[in-house]
């Protein structure tokens, strides 16, 4: 299957023109999808699919910076090489501050310039997201790390308290976890672990943030939900860590618990610093409770 570049364009005769050059490419072949207005495209962009993306300065009444902008903020990670008249003023450079990969200059494209910038923009945008996933994963879960978990916090704890809508956390820990690395090896304990991470991130909602938070710790922040619904899935949690039977370099048949520690805003803090504090003094309190069992920091 061909890859797909998408051209956003207002102008059909660029349409034609580009589809005539990626008919001389000498590489890969590519498709050529084209939509001509700035609502399209930001449609397009936001929707994925696309290995790369051409994109007209002019727009209409709007303009492809703006589009690359809203794109960015909606999450696109599709590379984007930006096409400028030779008469516009240093838009190549604040397309590149926006979040442009590479531009081209409309009157002076040759296929070999467009095929040359196309594939340069491709490589990069692969390093750029295997370096995004490095710099924002846990390694050995593939569960968010504590650093991008931090920035998340704050972001969505900022977005609640300025919207008025509830925010859950849940810290967990891992129920006597040295005994199964002290009595089964290490390799099993990370097997465990990473058993642990899949087992939550199957649990919760796709709008809702799995981290490893630390060794055997991990963290759960679920928008839009109150104390009682953090609570719940916090139980439902638990029960399905103490329900599974963990294969584990080659033990079967090993059973964990987790405890959990739950707060949510805007009760139990203001602060991101005071929102964790909250939970991980609830998760203490289910320690001392005897384990295997959900605490809300209401209840100590
Ligand atoms: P508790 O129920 O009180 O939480 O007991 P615990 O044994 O789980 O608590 P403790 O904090 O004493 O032990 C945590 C252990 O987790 C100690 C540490 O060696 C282990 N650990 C931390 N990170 C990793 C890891 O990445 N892999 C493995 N295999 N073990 C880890
Ligand atoms: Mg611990
Ligand atoms: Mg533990």
């Amino acid at each position: 299957m061909p890859r797909t570049v998408l051209l956003i364009d207002d102008d059909r005769l660029q349409f034609r023109l580009t589809q005539a050059q990626f008919g001389a490419f000498q590489g890969e072949k590519f498709l050529l999808e084209w939509v001509g207005s700035y609502e399209e495209g930001l449609e397009k962009l936001a929707g994925g699919g696309f290995a790369a993306c051409l994109l007209d300065y002019q727009l209409g009444e709007r303009d492809g910076l703006e589009l690359i902008r809203a794109a960015v903020a909606r999450d696109c990670r599709i590379p984007i090489v930006f096409l400028t008249a030779e008469t516009a003023d240093r838009v190549d450079i604040a397309a590149m501050h926006a979040g442009a990969l590479d531009y081209l200059v409309k009157g002076e494209i040759t296929p070999r310039a467009l095929e040359r910038s196309l594939r340069y923009a491709l490589k990069l945008g692969e390093t750029l997201e295997a370096l995004r996933l490095l710099a924002t994963r846990d390694e050995l879960t593939g569960l968010l790390n504590r650093r991008e978990f931090d920035r998340i916090l704050d972001e969505e704890r900022e977005r609640a308290l300025r919207f008025g809508h509830p925010l859950g956390l849940i810290m967990i820990d891992v129920d006597r976890f040295k005994a199964i690395n002290d009595g089964h090896g290490h390799p099993a304990g990370d097997a465990v672990l990473r058993e642990v991470a899949r087992l939550l991130g199957r649990e919760v909602r796709t709008v809702d943030r799995v981290a490893r938070f630390g060794g055997e710790e991990f963290a759960v922040l679920l928008v839009q939900t109150d104390a009682t619904g953090t609570s719940d899935v916090a139980s439902r949690l638990c029960a399905t860590i103490a329900g599974e039977s963990f294969t584990a370099a080659g033990v079967a048949g090993l059973r964990v618990t987790i405890s959990a520690g739950v707060a949510a805003l805007p009760n139990d803090a203001r602060q991101a610093g005071e929102f964790v504090a909250a939970a991980d003094k609830a998760l203490y309190a289910a320690k001392q409770r005897g384990r295997n069992r959900v605490v809300t920091f209401a209840e100590v």
